[in-house]
């Protein structure tokens, strides 16, 4: 069970509204949602077994406002706040998300040593039917501004690790910080926008080998491993939706790898010395004994789409061209930085 006051703010976020939560041991994300999400989390639970592993694993809900309050008993705790663990009050939700209810997920960033974050929006339409005119025309705006309109997706926020971040350059300094303290560099969710389609592998480039990062053999294969562990993911989303209808705007794919290089080459050697599991899944009839092994397995990388806030399957309608255009992008994307770092390798 999870207690309402132990909950902290989560600091791996990428982008989005704020409030979203983690728990002490950070292997949870707790993040106010709306009920198509809900829904949408357990229609994969229920219907959709292909696309669970490119989702977090849903937990469950909570309806965090009422039982903080209930229990925290202090006067402070306005409507709509929470009280962490430090002490500090918690804005729940934004005024857009007019709701009590929250999502309990798995944190697709936790048992990284530094994750290094890409969350990309999805959508040259970014709103669903029940949107006013008012959003309508001002995400259409973002979207003709940005790549979402040329490419169906955006960089729509970015986080990157390094031992010894180099100051942001000057052309940037209204896109991205340092963070002193923890040694990641934060990119804010204009950085992406100022993006064209023919420009855009530079965001890529700047996620998958941070500035500062040296281009030597090693660094090169590390991100050349990563790249196709991306590629590998990103293909797999692109053919399941394209066996799919479903309509969502505004979903994101989640891109997570390790960025301690010290780390990334300990979990390669761990890898390189693990039996072939696949194997042995089809033979082992025993699954709890399958998944604790599972779970000792480290990850390089981690691709997952999130953000269902206005996800629905729309059965007869055919497939969700404007989601498959920004993952199909993407891939082809993510191909191409291959090929180049491949090159200089
Ligand atoms: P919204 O954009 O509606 O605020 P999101 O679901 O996109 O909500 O979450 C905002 C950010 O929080 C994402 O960009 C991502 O960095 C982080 N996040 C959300 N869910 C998870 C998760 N399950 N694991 C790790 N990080 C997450
Ligand atoms: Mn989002």
């Amino acid at each position: 069970t999870l207690d309402p006051s132990t909950l902290k703010a989560f600091g791996n976020v990428a982008a989005g509204h704020d409030g979203v939560l983690s728990d002490p041991t950070g292997a949870l994300v707790i993040k106010p949602c709306t009920p198509a999400e809900i829904a949408f989390y357990e229609s994969v639970t229920a219907s959709h077994p292909d696309l669970a592993a490119y989702i977090p694993t849903y937990m469950g809900t909570l309806s965090l406002n009422a039982a903080a309050t209930a229990e925290a008993s202090t006067d402070e705790l306005a409507e709509g706040m929470i009280q962490t663990a430090d002490g500090t009050l918690e804005r729940l939700h934004g005024k857009k998300l007019a709701t009590e209810l929250s999502i309990v997920l798995e944190n697709t960033a936790a048992g990284f040593s530094k994750p290094n974050i890409l969350d990309l929006k999805l959508g040259a339409q970014l709103w669903d039917e029940g949107a006013k005119p008012e959003k309508r025309a001002r995400l259409d705006k973002v979207s003709k501004e940005t790549t979402s309109s040329s490419l169906g997706f955006r960089i729509a926020g970015m986080r990157t690790w390094a031992a010894v971040p180099k100051p942001v350059a000057e052309n940037l300094k209204s896109f991205a910080e340092v963070e002193e303290d923890t040694g990641y560099t934060v990119y804010n969710k204009m950085y992406g926008r100022k993006f064209a389609a023919w420009n855009v592998l530079e965001g890529f480039e700047a996620y998958v080998l941070p500035p500062g990062t040296k281009k030597g053999r090693r660094e090169l294969e590390r991100a050349k491993r990563v790249l196709v562990e991306f590629v590998d993911g990103v293909r797999e989303l692109r053919d399941i939706f394209r066996k799919k209808e479903s309509r969502m705007y505004s979903a994101s794919i989640l891109l997570v790898f390790e960025g301690d290089a010290g780390a990334f080459d300990e979990r390669e050697e761990v890898l390189k010395k693990a039996p072939a599991r696949k194997e042995v899944e089809a033979e082992v009839e025993d699954e709890d004994e399958d998944d604790d092994e599972e779970d000792e397995l480290p990850k390089l990388v981690s691709v997952k789409m999130i953000d269902f806030a206005h996800a629905t399957w729309t059965p007869g309608q055919g497939r969700d061209e404007n989601a498959l255009q920004g993952i199909s992008s993407t891939l082809k994307l993510l191909v191409e930085l291959l090929g180049k770092v491949n090159a200089e390798i």
